[in-house]
């Protein structure tokens, strides 16, 4: 309407900023467009600075947030030289081994589901071997009956 000329354009800066000289921080961004930051006593803003204070604060503000990367340490090299996937009881320690060291936080979700996935696949062979070793033990006690050397 144009009885509301002039209310709430957004044009006008607030009484408190007139006069107050901001200087803005002399980085361009990834972007390529220079930022906006207020600069700090080198001239950028805390994201830009290189200044070894300046560093270490946002060293230390990453820290107490949680942001920076999680140390995963692993599993310990004696857990993995033990590492045996032949028989069950191997692929169960290795599968607690996995369990433990992802409730302490020593190795990440997405490694304990990949130690999970190569446990599955080695008890798959393992099933498999079996299952022909079966096969061929009843064909060898067929070949008994049917030799009279057995009773069935
Ligand atoms: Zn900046």
């Amino acid at each position: 309407m144009a009885s509301a000329t002039g209310v709430g354009n957004g044009a006008a800066a607030p009484a408190s900023r007139v006069g107050k000289v901001i200087i803005r921080c002399g980085a361009v961004t990834k972007a390529g467009r220079p930022c906006t930051n207020a600069a700090g006593p080198d001239g950028h803003c805390i994201a830009h600075s290189r200044s070894p204070q300046a560093l270490a604060t946002v060293q230390a503000a990453r820290a107490a947030g949680g942001r920076a990367p999680r140390v995963r340490i692993g599993l310990a090299p004696a857990v993995v030289e033990a590492v045996d996937l032949r028989d069950s009881e191997g692929q169960l320690a290795v599968l607690t081994a996995a369990t433990k060291a992802l409730a302490q936080g020593s190795i990440s979700s997405t490694v304990a589901s990949a130690m999970s996935q190569l446990v599955k696949v080695a008890a798959r062979i393992v099933a498999g071997d079996q299952e022909r070793a079966i096969a061929e033990l009843q064909q060898r006690v067929e070949a008994l009956v049917i030799e009279g050397k057995v009773r069935p």
